[in-house]
């Protein structure tokens, strides 16, 4: 009870200076060797060196979740040149954040500079926009503002593993405990600086299974249009690791609950506003989901070319209603669809080609005489054009009955598939007019 008593006291008078809660090992459990020898090397160097050094934010997070976290960063009180100069394969990195990139290996850590907390705007080094958006930040601080300016609290943790302790500043360990997500300071002001912040939201909440809290949700809705104002290459980067984090369908649920989905990608916009869109769009994220699950690699052209597919669709047909040919109409179709996306999300275009191949292929699928099936069957693309043309069966875009006879046709023998062949009704009138059995014994013999 007196313990209690003095413990509740020295909580509040401990936090008032913001001096960090300190969990010793025994009440966390986190050996120094859950970390990568590369992550301990980095933090263990910085100390002998004089310098503090901090696991810091995801990984520390994600250790007291009992997850693996994906990767390691290092906070530390050293400058980046001084960061430098202690580990011979490194370099400084980043214009807004300058950070130090230490390799070891294949892994490389993460090491970012104490930062002073966001204050007034004239400050040298600081940059915003008009609507209060941090464009550079590079002035260092103590450790105490750099956890008041990262985004959660739960992500303000940080581990020293010499001493094996977490210093949390804004009671995380707590929030960690109690299965919410709190931003440190005030929401909305938070958002502004930097908008990803609710992408970031919901991609965490989502992956880890936690829940926002009311005044970090309500701001969302109503700031959700500064999105617009980030530069596209970080949003696509943000996309990457919400589509790619396993718990993509939840998180674009949750996206599109929060009013957030606008402007990111057609997709949410349009698409999930048609039946036969949502469906589609939902099953690739699943099994996008299930893949990850499952330590099978995914591919992010795939998942681009089903996000756009039905804006490629409408396009495609509006093509064709101005009297273009199909195949002319596809091909000026991906071209106005991805161009449109280069400006808003800003897709890689080393990702075009296999979106564009998966596409075209698709209309090739309906031709299953001659020897047409067989080649499509050894384009290097087949297997990634098939599990695409199974989702737009199973998502009723499509008659499942051309997703089934292809299933058959690559299991089938030599013979059997001889026999599958069907007149093929998309095929010019040349080779209709060719008698089918023909056809198929021409098929069937070997060259
Ligand atoms: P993930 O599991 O996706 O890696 P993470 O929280 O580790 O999640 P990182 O992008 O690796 O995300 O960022 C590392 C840490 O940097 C975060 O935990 C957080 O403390 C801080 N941080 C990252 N982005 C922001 C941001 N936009 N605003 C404030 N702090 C941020
Ligand atoms: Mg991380």
């Amino acid at each position: 009870m007196i313990r209690k008593f003095i413990r509740s006291v020295f909580k509040k008078s401990s936090r008032q200076d913001g001096s960090p809660r300190v969990f010793r090992l025994k009440s966390h459990g986190i050996t120094a060797d859950h970390l990568t020898p590369c992550a301990l090397k980095v933090a263990t160097t910085l100390q002998q060196a004089g310098f503090k050094a901090f696991v810091v934010g995801g990984a520390v997070r994600d250790l007291l979740l009992g997850r693996e976290p994906k990767d390691f960063d290092v906070a530390t009180d050293a400058e980046p040149e001084e960061v430098r100069n202690l580990f011979r394969r490194s370099r400084i990195i980043g214009r807004r954040f300058r950070i130090v990139h230490v390799m070891c290996g294949a892994e490389t850590i993460e090491v970012s500079t104490f930062r002073a907390a966001a204050a007034d705007n004239s400050e040298e080094g600081r940059h915003t926009d008009d609507s209060g958006r941090v464009l550079r930040d590079n002035v260092f601080g103590p450790q105490v503002e750099d956890a008041k300016r990262r985004d959660f609290t739960i992500n303000a943790l940080y581990y020293d593993p010499v001493s094996q302790e977490i210093w949390d500043y804004h009671d995380g360990v707590a929030d960690l405990k109690a299965g919410v997500m709190r931003v440190i300071g005030d929401p909305a002001r938070r958002y502004r600086e930097d908008p990803v912040r609710m992408l970031r939201a919901v991609r965490l909440a989502a992956k880890l299974g936690l829940k926002l809290d009311d005044a970090a949700k309500k701001p969302i809705r109503e700031l959700a249009p500064l999105l617009g104002q980030v530069p596209a290459a970080r949003l696509f980067d943000e996309m990457i690791k919400l589509l790619f984090s396993g718990h993509a369908v939840q998180s674009v649920l949750q996206l599109r609950r929060e009013g957030l989905h606008h402007g990111l990608l057609p997709m949410l916009d349009v698409i999930l506003e048609q039946p036969l869109g949502e469906r589609f769009i939902m099953l690739a994220l699943e099994k996008t989901d299930q893949r990850i699950e499952e330590d099978k690699p995914v591919s992010p052209a795939f998942l681009f070319a089903a996000l756009l597919w039905h804006e490629v669709l409408a396009a495609w047909q509006q093509i064709q209603d101005g009297g273009e040919k199909p195949a002319p109409a596809l091909h000026l179709a991906m071209d106005q669809i991805l161009s449109a996306q280069q400006e808003k999300l800003a897709i890689p275009h080393r990702y075009d080609a296999v979106m564009k191949e998966i596409w075209t292929m698709q209309p090739r699928f309906w031709q299953r005489g001659g020897q047409r099936p067989f080649r499509l069957l050894e384009h290097p693309r087949f297997r990634a054009a098939f599990d695409f043309l199974m989702m737009r069966c199973e998502s009723g875009e499509v008659e499942a009955e051309v997703g089934r006879w292809w299933e058959a046709f690559q299991d089938a023998g030599e013979s059997e598939r001889g026999r599958m062949l069907i007149k093929d009704e998309a095929a010019p009138k040349k080779r209709r007019r060719r008698k089918p059995k023909a056809a198929a014994a021409a098929v069937a013999a070997p060259d």
